[in-house]
């Protein structure tokens, strides 16, 4: 946001110097042209040697042209006097027959190009510069109205609960929200206390938005929404304008829900910007905060808001009176997401062989808005392949899609790196293979995808976990091993490939040291307060570590040791099964992708 603002002002800097460069060199061209300049004696003392042809004399100035007066050459020149009071001008011009003219000021051409043109040009220049800030008017003149968009109440009504799946619990949280919304009168007269502001948050595309829409088409009220990010004007005081105009119109029509998408880009900590507070946002937060205060709500005017970054939110936002209550918006969980596949295939025509319980278990992690992609992939791959119905092929195909960005068959990809990237991906589900505790290996693919992912091997929970045993751990640990020992083992050398299963291998030892309680040497302790994973945002900064430099260095060695174990206990299960994962890997040579079956096949024959 911050070097946004600072692109902006060099922006405008840019354009400023522009102009100005046009300016002047409009004036340039058609003021000072070849003129020469003369003082009112020479011209006189020209006009007596007969050099002087012709002049245009108007109040102040006298312009002509005139003979060279060096002689050098015999083309005209132009000059220009500035007058002074003298009454034989005219005589003196006469008895030496130059012809004369009179002008009342400058001619109207020159006034246009020196300077309307230019003035035109540097009111363009202006407005595009706004245009491009994101002002998204035409001009000046709409600053300060207010964007927000209210929604007719019948509009809101289209979306209601049953167009939301998989959040039950956030559901539940604002059932008492509509009730009050329904009758604000009648819930207060029964004792029901209600919040002023109520603050969803949850990952990108999980449904906040979604939500609070339902929420004002189940009660049918009119819905107000803006977005933080809108609020962030250039000029100080729209801003603090508009929330007032806001409150003013939603109180007009109460009851209601005035929704504030990205409260974090208003509401970020005061303060928090090394480079120099907003003046702008603070302003548009105080009045904000001031209107909250204020209002009252007897009257049945609800503020939501959402956030993906609650860590950073001002802590004024969140005190009793303003954002007090709070509502976690989840990841679906496996119904949730099959119950979301469901709502947004509902005018797909769907072949007979969907499982929408077997898609929903390959995508374990996607919020609402990648199902609802996954849904709207898989219709557009059934109409590219001129199918009458979507089939579960496009179903797999769009999750792949989804997962791992588009396949990128052509990208180049040497083949010495194609040969580690198959032996890789062989360790990988080689391993996964070997141990008891691990999910089943569906596919293993060589096919580059994105830019990241030089190869996957995909694992397919049977189910969702909320627990894992150590075991399981461990043996996660050895899968994820799995791939850089298969370069150790078969190449003599790693490569650089691995970075990404170490960091999540090393991230697991260390948590079953310090949070899971799984090493012996430091025992039951937990050395980390558990934190919601969602909250970690940018910004997250570890709180201050409660244990001595001793037990530091203890949960580093102990860390170490996990993975020294794991380490060697991969080793051993790919020098094993070094056939198996030679075997593999040439398979996956040549076809790039081995599925299920097909991987199956290759483990029990060798
Ligand atoms: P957020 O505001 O949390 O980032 P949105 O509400 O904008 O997410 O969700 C984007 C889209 O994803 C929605 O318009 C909807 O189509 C789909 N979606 C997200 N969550 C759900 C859900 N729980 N149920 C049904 N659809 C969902
Ligand atoms: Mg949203
Ligand atoms: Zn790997």
């Amino acid at each position: 946001m911050d070097s946004d603002q600072h692109k902006k002002t060099q922006i405008s800097l840019v354009y400023f110097l522009a102009a100005m460069v046009i300016l002047f060199a409009f004036q340039w061209i058609f003021l000072a042209g070849s003129t020469r300049e003369v003082a009112y004696s020479d011209f006189k003392a020209y006009l007596n040697k007969g050099l002087i042809k012709a002049v245009v004399i108007s109040p102040t100035t006298i312009k002509g042209t005139m003979s060279d007066p060096t002689g050098k050459s015999d083309k005209p020149v132009l000059f220009s006097v500035t007058r002074v009071t003298d009454p034989n001008l005219i005589k003196d011009l006469d008895s030496k027959g130059v012809k004369y003219a009179g002008r009342t000021n400058n001619s109207i051409w020159q006034t246009i190009f020196a300077w309307i043109i230019p003035i035109i040009l540097m009111i363009a220049v202006w407005n595009y510069m706004i245009y491009k800030m994101g002002m998204g008017g035409p001009g000046i003149m709409k600053i300060g109205q207010n964007k927000s968009k209210l929604v007719a109440s019948d509009d809101a009504t289209k979306i209601t609960f049953k167009d939301v799946a998989g959040i039950d619990e956030a559901k539940e949280e604002l059932e008492e929200v509509i009730e009050f919304l329904k009758e604000p009168a009648k819930f207060e007269s029964l004792g029901g206390k209600i919040p002023r502001g109520i603050l969803l948050l949850g990952a990108p595309g999980t449904g906040k938005t979604l939500l609070s829409k339902a929420v004002a088409g189940e009660a049918h009220v009119p819905f107000f929404s803006i977005s933080g990010s809108e609020f962030v004007e250039m000029f100080v005081g729209v801003g603090a304008a508009r929330v007032r105009d806001l409150f003013t119109q939603a109180t007009a029509k109460a009851p209601c829900i005035i929704f504030i998408d990205e409260l974090d880009a208003l509401g970020k900590a005061r303060g928090f910007n090394p480079l120099g507070g907003n003046d702008e946002r603070e302003q548009t937060l105080n009045q904000l905060l001031v209107e909250m205060d204020g209002f009252d709500t007897q009257k049945g005017v609800i503020i939501m808001a959402a956030t993906n970054r609650p860590e950073i939110l001002d802590p004024a936002l969140l005190r009793p009176g303003r954002f007090d209550r709070q509502v976690v918006v989840d990841k679906p969980d496996l119904a949730g997401r099959e119950a979301i596949l469901k709502i947004h295939s509902k005018d797909v025509k769907l072949a007979d062989d969907i499982d929408f319980h077997a898609i929903a278990a390959r995508t374990p992690g996607f919020v609402g808005a990648d199902l609802a992609n996954i849904v709207n992939e898989a219709a557009l791959l059934a109409v590219r392949r001129k199918k009458k119905s979507v089939t579960m092929a496009e179903f797999a195909e769009a999750i792949e899609r989804v997962i791992a960005g588009l396949e990128k068959k052509k990208r180049l990809i040497n083949p010495k790196e194609k040969k580690i990237v198959a032996y890789h991906e062989s360790g990988h589900a080689i391993v996964a293979d070997a141990l008891p505790n691990t999910d089943v290996v569906e596919k293993i693919s060589i096919v580059p995808r994105g830019i990241a992912a030089l190869g996957y091997t995909l694992q397919l929970p049977t189910e969702d976990r909320f627990l894992m045993t150590k075991h399981e751990l461990e043996d996660k640990l050895a899968v994820l091993l799995g791939g850089r020992v298969a370069e150790e083992i078969f190449f003599g050398d790693i490569s650089t490939g691995a970075q990404n299963d170490l960091q999540r291998a090393t991230d697991i030892a260390r948590a079953m040291v310090k949070e899971y309680g799984m090493s012996e040497k430091l025992g039951l302790l937990t050395y980390e307060r558990p934190h919601n994973v969602f909250l970690k945002g940018d910004n997250w900064r570890p709180t201050e570590k409660e244990y001595s430099d001793e037990v530091a260095a203890i949960i580093d060695s102990e860390t170490k040791r996990i993975m020294d174990e794991a380490h060697s206990r991969t080793y051993k299960i790919i020098e094993e099964k070094k056939k198996t994962v030679e075997k593999l890997a040439k398979v996956l040579l040549e076809k790039e992708v081995v599925e299920k079956k097909e991987f199956q096949k290759i483990v029990t024959e060798s």
